[in-house]
């Protein structure tokens, strides 16, 4: 049914999404090695348009032996489908996957205790194709403080030496999810831009996982790209209708410009594993932030919010630097590319 769904809009908005490279900076598959169940979905992200998504191994708690078992499982079953997708991990793997009409995958892990306390891990996963990750989920750990907590804490002595070493391996370094000192830190003491990868304004909702101006600024002066978040309850009261998605974008854009702007839709392909999250992990998922049945925006509704932008008067420079042109700038500066502080 999604198929169906995907390729009927993929019809209509051609004129729009055609020629542009749109990159979707995060997207949750279940974390569940054995189960591919939901992998076929990728097609319909395919079919929509997309031609970069980018999945998580890996968040809060979970160790580097999950994360390297998703990787490991990802990457098999990308593997068997080489005319449909492809795992990217150069500026040119992207153009690539583009040009063919592939899906280019490359993932991200939401916080360094999967790292499991070693520095030498931030290569193994670089290897395994891990292309930006962050220092803390939502509460405090390893690296530094998480943005759900009371506690403001700073970047601690091995978060400073985990960004080192990802300036020097040419991995992105992301502070959505962190808390504000630590993120603040992060901007100030990476040598590469730091991404907000999927992270909304919080002039526009108030909400503790969204940010405020100041951090919105201080990333885009140093060259980071806020992404622009799908969550509902990240949105509005879980509310994932594409006028107030186009309400966040369009804050982002006149705050930090059209350079520092662009897409990660945090969606959640399965929603009973999401609202079960919610139920049994209080820590990870405060009951006064987070509630079942959280309402998001599907990859495959992109045409349709590229569309109404459009309509808005978006020039089609704008679009093509949102949709993907800013994410792919990043990894032509970041990835690979060794930088010491
Ligand atoms: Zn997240």
């Amino acid at each position: 049914m999604v198929g169906r769904r995907a390729r009927g809009t993929r019809l209509s908005v051609s004129k729009i999404l055609g020629p542009i490279l749109v990159w979707d900076n995060h997207g949750c598959m279940p974390l569940r090695p054995e189960d591919s169940t939901f992998l076929p979905l990728l097609y319909s992200v395919r079919d929509a348009g997309i031609s970069i998504v980018t999945l998580n191994l890996a968040y809060g708690r979970q160790g580097a032996a999950s994360a390297a078992a998703m990787a490991a499982s990802f990457t098999a079953w990308i593997a068997d489908r080489a005319d449909s997708f492809m795992l990217v991990g150069s500026a040119e793997d992207v153009r690539l996957a583009h040009c063919s009409g592939r899906l280019g995958i490359c993932f991200d892990l939401e916080g360094m205790e999967a790292l499991d306390g070693r520095l030498a891990n931030i290569e193994r996963f670089y290897r395994l194709g891990v292309r930006w990750m962050l220092a803390a989920y939502n509460q405090p750990g390893i690296a530094g403080g998480g943005c759900l907590s009371e506690d403001d804490d700073k970047l601690t002595p091995f978060g400073r030496d985990a960004i080192a070493e990802m300036n020097r391996l040419g991995m992105v370094c992301c502070a959505t999810h962190c808390g504000y000192r630590t993120a603040r830190e992060m901007i100030d003491v990476s040598a590469h831009p730091v991404i907000f990868s999927h992270s909304n304004p919080r002039a526009v909702w108030d909400h503790p996982r969204n940010i405020p101006d100041d951090l919105m600024m201080a990333c885009a002066r140093r060259g980071g790209v806020i992404g622009i978040n799908g969550f509902g309850p990240f949105l509005g009261q879980n509310d994932a209708s594409i006028e107030t998605y186009i309400a966040h974008v369009e804050y982002a854009l006149d705050l930090v410009g059209d350079d520092h702007v662009g897409i990660a839709l945090d969606y959640v392909f399965d929603r009973t594993e999401l609202d079960e999250l919610i139920r049994t992990d209080p820590d990870a998922f405060p009951p006064a932030h987070y509630a079942e049945g959280a309402k998001m925006i599907e990859p495959w509704r992109l045409p349709a919010i590229a569309e109404r932008l459009h309509d808005r008067g978006h020039s089609p420079q704008t679009l093509a630097k949102l949709f993907g042109g800013n994410h792919l700038r990043i990894a032509e500066q970041v990835w690979g590319k060794p930088v010491g502080r």
